[in-house]
């Protein structure tokens, strides 16, 4: 894709701090880091959204994302972390091209996730289920 930034970093055409490289992927270091270490791991081919990885390749494109994070985890030193991947404008992805976002975390830091919830009125679970469960037998 010409013109995505992140296909772009994947090339070398545009410079960025990189961690990690192999066959499917790479990790750097994201330009507006929220927490310190703040990484993407970015898959090497242009995959819009998760859906749009081949069935069965996921696992493959991740197979080094435990590695990267326990590295990270230990370079900053911080005792946990959030992975957060965004599908489409909706759900607040700018970058149209698969990636994780890396997220070191440690006690008291600032991070706070905007979580409202949203409880089930009555019944409204269980239909919920039947219909997901009827979409995966399809
Ligand atoms: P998303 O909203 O999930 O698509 O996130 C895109 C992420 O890419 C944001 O956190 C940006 O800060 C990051 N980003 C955009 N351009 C670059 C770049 N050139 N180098 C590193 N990170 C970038
Ligand atoms: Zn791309």
């Amino acid at each position: 894709m010409s013109d995505c930034i992140f296909c772009k970093i994947v090339e070398g055409a545009i410079p960025s701090t990189k961690l990690f490289e192999d066959d499917l992927a790479i990790a750097i270091l994201d330009i507006n880091p929220i927490t310190f270490g703040h990484s993407l791991y970015i898959a090497k081919e242009h995959y819009p959204t998760l859906l749009n990885v081949p069935e069965g390749e996921l696992g493959d494109i991740i197979k080094n994302l435990q590695k990267v994070v326990s590295a990270l985890l230990k370079a900053t030193g911080c005792e946990g972390f959030n992975i957060i991947q965004n599908n489409t404008r909706c759900a607040g992805q700018l970058v149209p091209h698969l990636h994780f976002h890396l997220i070191p975390r440690r006690s008291g830091d600032p991070i706070r996730f905007n979580w409202q919830i949203q409880p089930y009125q009555k019944e409204e679970s269980q239909k919920l289920a039947e219909d997901i469960k009827k979409q995966l037998t399809k």
